[in-house]
């Protein structure tokens, strides 16, 4: 009886791709489906091993990028999805700008499958939007993502941790200098940790800039080794 009444479920409301809306064919499992999910590109081998910043002209060993070198950020390591192009990129402005929040399942079961087995975290804290962003956005796409992967990994998620306490000027047409400069001070925690192993979460990593300056806010703070999780890398 019950697999009728799923079957019956099904016939009458054949499950879609989040994204294109395309109804899947039957029997389908995956997230999205097959022509979204060949735009969603990963990142070339070439990149760096701390910041995964890809590499250009065809390097296809990872090794740390000369900013990583020079200035090594609080994180040790970054998973992303995918280059920030393409579907991944319209599914991400879908999510955040467009308010297709329920893509946030989809894509975190995405995101959770790039992230290692081994990797293990006692929390999970999403980058956080300043109060005046939040109330004209309404929802956190860091948060709402950082749930859907703290059930998959396991861990508790952490909202209040990491807030930030001024408003920043948008960071788009800033260089990376700039960027830092921009970020001084724009961030604190609220509580001081005995060496918590973090993932932090958020939906883009461009120059980095905005996860260095969160990193090293829970560093200083005590957490122990800081990881990070983005949708797309830059
Ligand atoms: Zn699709
Ligand atoms: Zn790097």
């Amino acid at each position: 009886m019950l697999q009728f009444a799923r079957w019956l479920f099904q016939q009458l409301f054949p499950a879609a791709c989040p994204l294109c809306k395309q109804t899947f064919p039957a029997g389908w499992a995956e997230p999205f489906c097959s022509s979204c999910s060949a735009g969603f590109l990963v990142l070339p081998s070439g990149r760096c091993s701390c910041c995964a910043l890809p590499f250009g002209g065809g390097a296809n060993s990872s090794h740390l990028c000369s900013r990583c070198l020079q200035n090594p950020p609080a994180f040790s390591q970054v998973h992303a999805l995918g280059r920030y192009e393409k579907s991944l990129r319209e599914a991400i402005h879908q999510f955040k700008f467009n308010n297709q929040v329920s893509l946030d399942r989809p894509l975190a079961e995405i995101l959770a499958a790039v992230i290692p087995p081994g990797c293990e975290f006692d929390l999970i804290v999403p980058v956080p939007l300043s109060p005046a962003r939040l109330r004209h956005r309404s929802f956190n796409q860091a948060l709402l993502l950082g749930r859907e992967l703290g059930k998959r990994l396991a861990a508790p998620v952490e909202n209040g941790l990491l807030v930030k306490q001024v408003e920043t000027i948008a960071q788009h047409d800033l260089s990376a200098s700039e960027r830092q400069r921009n970020l001084q001070g724009a961030f604190r925690v609220t509580r001081n940790l005995s060496g918590e192993r973090v993932l932090l979460v958020d939906d883009v990593m461009t120059t980095g800039s905005t996860l260095r300056a969160c990193s090293s806010v829970l560093q200083g703070a005590g957490s122990g080794d800081i990881q990070v999780a983005v949708l797309g890398r830059a």
